[in-house]
């Protein structure tokens, strides 16, 4: 029995997954699968693992002792959700724990385990029929992320072999697998015989959810974020008490609208932010991370015409006007970002009520979409747009764009303003954009990216046949074809198709499949300590802090130039751009054209002065480097533990610059991995593209790739090197004649702009 709380127990009877916990308890008795839809908010997350706890699921002596996991597609969500559980079940709280990448809670009396799906999956490669637990709960299943689809594949085929498993030795129970999603799309799951024979029972669960009154914007500005500032200025001062959830697309974002709404109304300090351990994250970083390079690619004129004043304030009379329209109360305004890359600590400071008589005006990405409930949120702003990963099967170039989300979303993003009271949503896009340019549901993620990691991890686990594969909703079969061709090109793969024992000491590592192979090729002139390094560095994403951010973010800190004169201020910006100018040159300094050797350096010179203050004087960031750090480690213990040879490796820390020998070989493996990723300036080409006119910058010297873009338009055929690469510093006359990237990418700003971005190299090194 678990004794908790009055006020717990009265906030758990008005949910609505509550009422339902004897036929929701029942259909998983009868069942080894069970889906469960219930809007958010209806308490699936915070109560389905504790129903399972208390029907003696994770309890040692009871029939089910394996532990019951959660998993979550989001860190912040695995963190918090494990928190609130914990608090919710009183005595036993410390039963619940939470495991992400390289940090964990997790002890022998752990019951309700709460993890990323990345994690398990990982669990899922060392036990296939994943002893250690009783029950699975696959949450957020409707975001559809690439792990949660492998993961549901996967589990349909564990479900079967506990079944066997379980005939045999009736010490070990069938595993229970719950898969909870927040809408009612889950036909991909329960339709889909190849994935589960008999179609699982899907108990739906009403929403509780008060009237949220929706506005559309009149018309649609491509400058969203400013049209964010002008609306949440202006409902700060007319809309009654109530939080802010405003959504945008990322980081940048985040941080200009956050500086504005600063600037204008005042920030406010909170006190003391909650303190919960989290050091590591999970990879690969989460898409709304990604930013795109800070090109000058020319003036994005809007579609439309700018609105004049007086048209819109009268707009914002009709859509503020709301109840019985006395004007608010002056209030300040406490901002508060939340992404990802946000430190924990400062991510977890949403959770805390505002002080009296203040605002509290939340700038979020998706995280907060619907994993998190935010209390006291009233007001939701969503600018209707996403960054999404995009991925052409034919060409294989990704891009990170950012564009119209779907009309689930739009409905979670407003819902989210619903939650404890009625409330607003104001839609920063008009109704004739929605209608007409939202797709009714995203497409899962697994159809929008490269597969070869996937289909990697799938033929170690002797999945040979991967279009085989239960995956609940199939990728397209030229994506597939594609990851094949690449892993056989690593020699990861035999002609057949199987995995060879090159492949199988690839899949040991979280690692993309291209730096496992530079990995085990990596000893050559004593180079391994720096391969592993340069491996960990090239993982991680957003190392650098970019330029445009870096200097005022810094400026902001000291408090003496904010009150001093302009001129001051502008010598001091001009101070700190030649300071960043010369930081990233001096990590160039082994080696100027080669990316994967400046992230060298940086990793290298962090080891030695491993503090947030050296990160802060060299635009980098504390918290990727520290788990670049870890990453390392972890890969010299994985080396040492499974790869012949390496049985004496110990990991250090503290490296010597590498010598030019070693800078040569190192760029040599780094091109080893992507051979098939090369380019060549544009007039060095046997059929050199069309010029206008001479490229005057660096990053406007056309290149061609040796597998051709297959586009329509010439101009579209060439790529560049990105702006922040350390060949964008050569002259135009030294541009390398061979550039290997690892990626392409193409970014466009926004929705709205009609001109067609170019597409950019992420560089790794020249070739000579
Ligand atoms: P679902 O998973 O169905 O979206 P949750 O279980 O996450 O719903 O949340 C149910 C309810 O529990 C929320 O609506 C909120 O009232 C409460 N709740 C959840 N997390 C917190 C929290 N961190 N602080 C306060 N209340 C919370
Ligand atoms: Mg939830």
């Amino acid at each position: 029995p678990v004794t908790r709380t009055p006020d717990i127990q009265d906030a758990r009877l008005k949910l609505p997954v509550v009422a339902e916990e004897q036929r929701l308890m029942e259909a998983i008795y009868n069942n080894h699968i069970v889906v469960i839809c219930g809007a958010t908010g209806s308490g699936k997350t915070t109560q389905v693992p504790q129903f399972l706890f208390e029907a003696g699921y994770g309890s040692v002596g009871s029939d089910t002792p394996g532990m019951i996991g959660v998993t979550q597609p989001r860190r912040v969500a695995a963190v918090s959700m494990s928190k609130r559980v914990g608090d919710e079940l009183g005595d036993h709280g410390h039963k619940v724990a939470y495991q992400i990448r390289f940090e964990g809670t997790t002890n022998p009396d752990t019951a309700v385990k709460f993890m990323t799906d990345g994690v398990l999956l990982r669990e899922v490669a060392e036990d296939l029929a994943l002893r250690k637990y009783s029950a699975i709960i696959i949450d957020e299943a409707h975001e559809r992320s690439v792990n949660t689809d492998i993961l549901i594949g996967m589990l349909s085929r564990v479900i079967k072999l506990r079944t066997e498993l379980a005939q045999e030795d009736p010490k070990l129970k069938p595993l229970k697998l719950i898969i909870m999603s927040a809408t009612l799309r889950v036909e991909d799951l329960t339709m889909n015989s190849r994935l589960f024979e008999n179609p699982p029972p899907v108990i739906e669960v009403e929403g509780r959810q008060h009237p949220v009154t929706v506005h559309f914007a009149r018309r649609t500005t491509s400058d969203y974020v400013e049209e964010a500032f002008r609306k949440i200025s202006r409902g700060h001062k007319k809309l009654p008490p109530g939080g802010f959830l405003v959504f945008l697309t990322g980081r940048n974002e985040i941080t200009q609208l956050s500086k504005q709404l600063k600037a204008a109304f005042g920030g406010l300090k909170t006190a003391e932010a909650p303190r919960v351990r989290l050091t590591a994250s999970e990879a690969p970083t989460e898409v709304e991370d990604i930013e795109f390079g800070d090109v000058d690619d020319g003036d994005a004129d809007d579609m439309d015409s700018l609105p004049s004043e007086d048209e819109d304030e009268e707009a914002d009379e009709d859509e503020f006007k709301i109840e019985d329209d006395q004007e608010a109360a002056p209030m300040k305004m406490q901002v508060l970002p939340l992404y990802s890359l946000l430190p924990t600590k400062d991510q977890l400071r949403v959770f805390e009520p505002p002080p009296e008589g203040t605002r509290q005006i939340i700038l979020a990405t998706n995280v907060a979409e619907t994993s998190l409930t935010i209390p006291g949120t009233r007001y939701v702003f969503d600018c209707g747009r996403a960054k999404e990963r995009q991925y052409d099967p034919v060409t294989g170039v990704q891009s990170f764009e950012v564009g119209w989300i779907s009309k689930a979303s739009a409905s979670q993003r407003s819902g989210r303003a619903g939650r404890t009271g009625p409330g607003h949503c104001y839609r920063l896009y008009s109704s004739a954009v929605y209608e007409r340019d939202f797709q009714q549901y995203a497409d899962p993620e697994l159809l929008r990216m490269p597969l070869e990691g996937v289909a990697l991890q799938l033929k170690a686990m002797n999945l040979t046949h991967v279009v085989n594969f239960p995956f609940p909703t199939p990728p397209d079969r030229r994506i597939l074809a594609r990851s094949e061709k690449v892993l056989h090109y690593l020699s990861a793969i035999s002609t057949t198709g199987r995995v060879t024992e090159v492949g199988t000491a690839m899949s040991v590592f979280p690692l993309a499949p291209r730096f496992a192979r530079i990995l085990l090729v990596g000893h050559m002139h004593g180079c391994i300590h720096y391969t592993i390094a340069m491996v960990a560095a090239l993982s991680a994403q957003e190392l650098f802090l970019p330029d445009n951010q870096a200097v005022p973010a810094l400026a902001e800190s000291t408090t003496e130039f904010r009150s001093n004169s302009d001129i001051i201020a502008e010598t001091k910006q001009a101070e700190m751009r030649k300071r960043f100018n010369e930081v990233h040159k001096n990590f160039c300094y082994l080696d100027d054209r080669a990316d994967a050797i400046k992230l060298l350096q940086v990793v290298g010179e962090f080891a030695h002065e491993p503090f947030e203050a050296w990160c802060d004087n060299h635009f980098v960031r504390f918290k990727v480097l520290k788990e670049i750090q870890q990453l390392r480690r972890q890969i010299t213990d994985l080396l040492r533990n499974n790869i012949d040879g390496f049985g004496n490796l110990r990991f250090e820390d503290k490296l010597d610059p590498p010598m030019p020998k070693q800078v040569a070989a190192l760029k040599q493996m780094a091109a080893a991995g992507f051979i098939d990723q090369v380019a060549i300036r544009g007039d060095l080409a046997p059929t050199p593209p069309e010029t206008h006119r001479p490229p005057r910058r660096p990053i406007d010297v056309p290149y061609l790739p040796l597998t051709p873009l297959v586009e329509a338009d010439e101009a579209d055929r060439c790529v560049y090197i990105h702006p922040s690469s350390p060949m964008s510093h050569l002259s135009v006359q030294e541009c390398p004649q061979f550039i290997v990237y690892s990626h392409l990418q193409k970014a466009t700003q926004s929705a709205n702009v009609d001109k067609k971005p170019k597409t950019r190299m992420h560089a790794l090194t020249d070739i000579t």
